[in-house]
């Protein structure tokens, strides 16, 4: 596998000292005026081929060491504004911090990286990434997206995307003839899938849905936000676009909102989305894009960690007689169990539920009783969190009343099971 590194590069690109020198004060005030300057000029940070594995690049925050200090944490850059140069261009390819950011853009590659991509836009929240793909679309739009989904992205599917001239059909993801037959030739503009899904961890085959789309000439997208690069890269399956919530794993503390669009093709729809992140001004922080880098140097210890755990927490409760059922991918009785355990490596993810036999107040009383386990929402963090999803969801929801959602964190397995036994018992 080939990985990119970083290196500060002169950042008088060959295509800015082809541009012809006249009149670039002129050229500026025009595209400002008519909303289209340059706002994405030439990336500061320039790529060159390495060897480097997955762990060795988050590890070091993609191994870049400050030029000035030497420092091996990188500074956080909170300028929002930057100098012109004398004759009004910005050669160091920074000019204001709605478009672009040295931290976000640092933060951005270690990801383009890690997922086999060749961009990513960082996006202010996992919802801001999401909707954005869809706004980038070419309208009118027909999208497939599955029924077992993110219920915030879903619920902004049905009510508020039809006013943006984008109409949804809801599948069954984990079965590619329905994929197959929700196609409207011509219209259909992107096939969206999430794999493994929010909460009973659906399992879409990842190469048989990105030919579904390919086929009908639409792009392919994957959120990929449970799964994370550590488990799987869909890229190299056929996807177009991953998607995270990189408030959930990639941060994996708890204590960032952030989104994140990972690009195959540094064109297309990558330009389309970028304009609007910048006239959107959804761009992330520095701070959060900061603290997400340094929540990434620990995402393969974290989520291999997570996935044994809840391999354990979910073969150890199988047949308790107050579980009707465990839905965990790694299971060899998960219906996606072959699919996952082809495209995911080293592990089935951190994320499981339990459906309870004693129903849905069975469960909301099980969730009341656990002292460990934390009662709230969102996944991913270094602390266990336990979900009743149907009550959050509300009407509408296809999520089992009598599912509990679990989000293993780090804690010792010994005092997770523990709570669980004593809050089933
Ligand atoms: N995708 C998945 C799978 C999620 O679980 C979530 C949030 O829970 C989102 C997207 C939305 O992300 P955010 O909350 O960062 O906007």
């Amino acid at each position: 596998m080939h990985h990119v590194k970083f290196a500060r590069v002169n950042a008088v690109s060959a295509r800015s000292e082809a541009r012809p020198p006249q009149s670039p004060v002129l050229r500026l005030i025009a595209d400002d005026r008519a909303g289209t300057a340059n706002l994405h000029p030439e990336p500061r940070y320039k790529t060159e081929r390495t060897s480097r594995a997955s762990e060795t690049i988050a590890a070091q925050g993609g191994g870049a060491v400050d030029a000035a200090t030497g420092a091996v944490v990188p500074p956080i850059h909170l300028a929002t504004t930057f100098v012109r140069d004398a004759d009004n261009q910005y050669r160091r390819g920074f000019c204001y911090g709605r478009s672009d950011n040295a931290t976000v853009r640092q933060t951005e590659d270690v990801l383009t990286e890690l997922e086999g991509g060749a961009a990513t836009l960082l996006l202010a929240s996992g919802m801001a990434a999401a909707a954005t793909t869809f706004l980038a679309l070419e309208r009118p739009a027909h999208v497939i997206a599955p029924t077992a989904m993110y219920w915030g992205l879903c619920q902004w599917l049905v009510e508020d995307a039809p006013g943006h001239g984008i109409e949804t059909t809801f599948v069954d993801a984990g079965d590619p003839k329905a994929l197959a037959n929700a196609v409207r030739p011509g219209l259909t503009r992107l096939i969206w899938i999430e794999t493994p899904s929010n909460p009973t961890w659906t399992i879409t085959d990842i190469g048989a849905a990105a030919r579904i789309a390919h086929a009908a000439g639409a792009l392919f997208a994957v959120d990929s936000t449970v799964s994370t690069p550590v488990l799987t890269q869909p890229i190299a399956f056929g996807a177009d676009l991953v998607l995270h919530s990189a408030t959930k794993y990639l941060n994996g503390h708890s204590d960032v909102v952030a989104g994140a669009i990972v690009f195959a093709e540094a064109r297309g729809i990558h330009e389309r989305a970028a304009r609007l992140r910048t006239m959107l001004g959804s761009i992330v922080g520095a701070f959060e894009a900061a603290l997400l880098l340094r929540g990434m140097r620990t995402l393969h210890v974290r989520v291999r960690h997570q996935s044994r755990s809840a391999m354990t927490i979910a073969q150890h409760f199988v047949g308790h007689p107050a579980i009707a059922s465990v839905l965990y991918p790694g299971l060899a009785t998960h219906p996606g169990h072959a699919t996952a355990a082809a495209q995911m490596r080293g592990g089935f993810g951190g994320m499981l539920s339990l459906r309870l036999a004693g129903g849905e107040a069975a469960a909301i009383a099980v969730a009341a009783r656990l002292r460990v386990w934390k009662r709230a929402t969102s996944l991913g963090g270094v602390e266990s969190l336990v979900e009743h999803r149907s009550s959050i969801e509300g009407a509408g929801s296809p999520c089992p009343p009598d599912l509990l959602r679990l989000s293993v964190g780090l804690e010792a397995i010994e005092d997770l099971i523990a709570d669980l036994e004593e809050a089933l018992a």
